[in-house]
């Protein structure tokens, strides 16, 4: 067994935001792995094979890519952002740890990028200088009722919470659901920031407050994020002070 794979992120957008370790990595591989979308943002030679699917499908890509890397293929799976952060990484451990125990000899890298919550904060400011969390708001792979938790958690804790899958075609009411919870909790003056497309040409900030924040207003390509007691705003600005008070 003499392949490899790595999985690649591609970072939010702008093609500068992919690390030069990605493209290295993408460039080595003789098969790319991923959902459509992502694998049309890199650039393919005539020798190295796509294999593009559905989003919905992360197992299957997963146990394909293994497959591929397992015949002595070299692989490079391809995320948005960064592969680890609710991304393609974990379903390929989560296919080895249930799939051919050969799998687990392979050579598999993950190369780390830039996640949507960093290029989300820096389009406003520093929104993530004090203590944060990042919350996934998509019940496809565990239950509203963990969601609600660990929402209530985080707002007491106060931390600055970055939520991801805030909306889809599927789920369109749970981001208001998650605001209702979290004004019973926090003040209606939080920021709350809708920041689309972050680190492309095409980024758009909606910043507003906790008391006026419609959960509307997010699609899948949004990333929110709800401020802690200190986040505030200085100029056009919107931070988090690193001290507590
Ligand atoms: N691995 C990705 C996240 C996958 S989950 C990463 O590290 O960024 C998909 C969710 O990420 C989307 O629903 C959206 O909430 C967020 N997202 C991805 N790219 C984004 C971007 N450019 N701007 C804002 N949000 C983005």
């Amino acid at each position: 067994m003499s392949g490899s794979l790595v999985v690649v992120g591609t970072g939010p957008g702008r093609p500068e935001l992919m690390t030069p370790a990605s493209l290295a990595a993408i460039e080595r591989a003789t098969d790319l792995v991923g959902y459509g979308p992502y694998l049309d943002r890199v650039t393919l030679r005539a020798d190295q094979c796509r294999h593009a699917s559905d989003n919905r499908v992360e197992l299957e890509r997963a146990r394909q890519a293994l497959s591929l890397a397992a015949s002595g293929r070299h692989v490079a799976v391809v995320s948005g952002g960064d592969p680890g952060v609710f991304a393609m990484a974990a379903a390929i451990f989560e296919a080895v740890e249930s799939g051919d125990p050969a799998w687990r000899a392979l050579d598999i890298r993950v190369e780390p990028g830039v996640t949507a919550m960093l290029a989300a904060a820096a389009e406003v400011g520093a929104p993530l200088g004090g203590d944060f969390c990042a919350i996934s708001l998509s019940d496809n792979l565990k239950s509203w009722a963990t969601i609600e938790r660990r929402l209530t958690a985080a707002a007491r804790a106060d931390f600055v919470i970055a939520l991801y899958n805030p909306a889809s075609k599927a789920r369109p009411h749970q981001l208001g659901q998650a605001f209702d919870l979290l004004r019973t909790i926090k003040s209606d003056e939080t920021p709350v920031l809708f920041v689309r497309a972050a680190g492309s040409a095409e980024a758009k900030v909606v910043a507003t407050t906790l008391a006026a924040a419609d959960g509307a207003l997010a699609d899948m390509r949004t990333l929110v994020i709800i401020g802690a007691s200190t986040t505030r705003s200085v100029g056009r600005w919107i931070y988090t002070p690193r001290r507590e008070a």
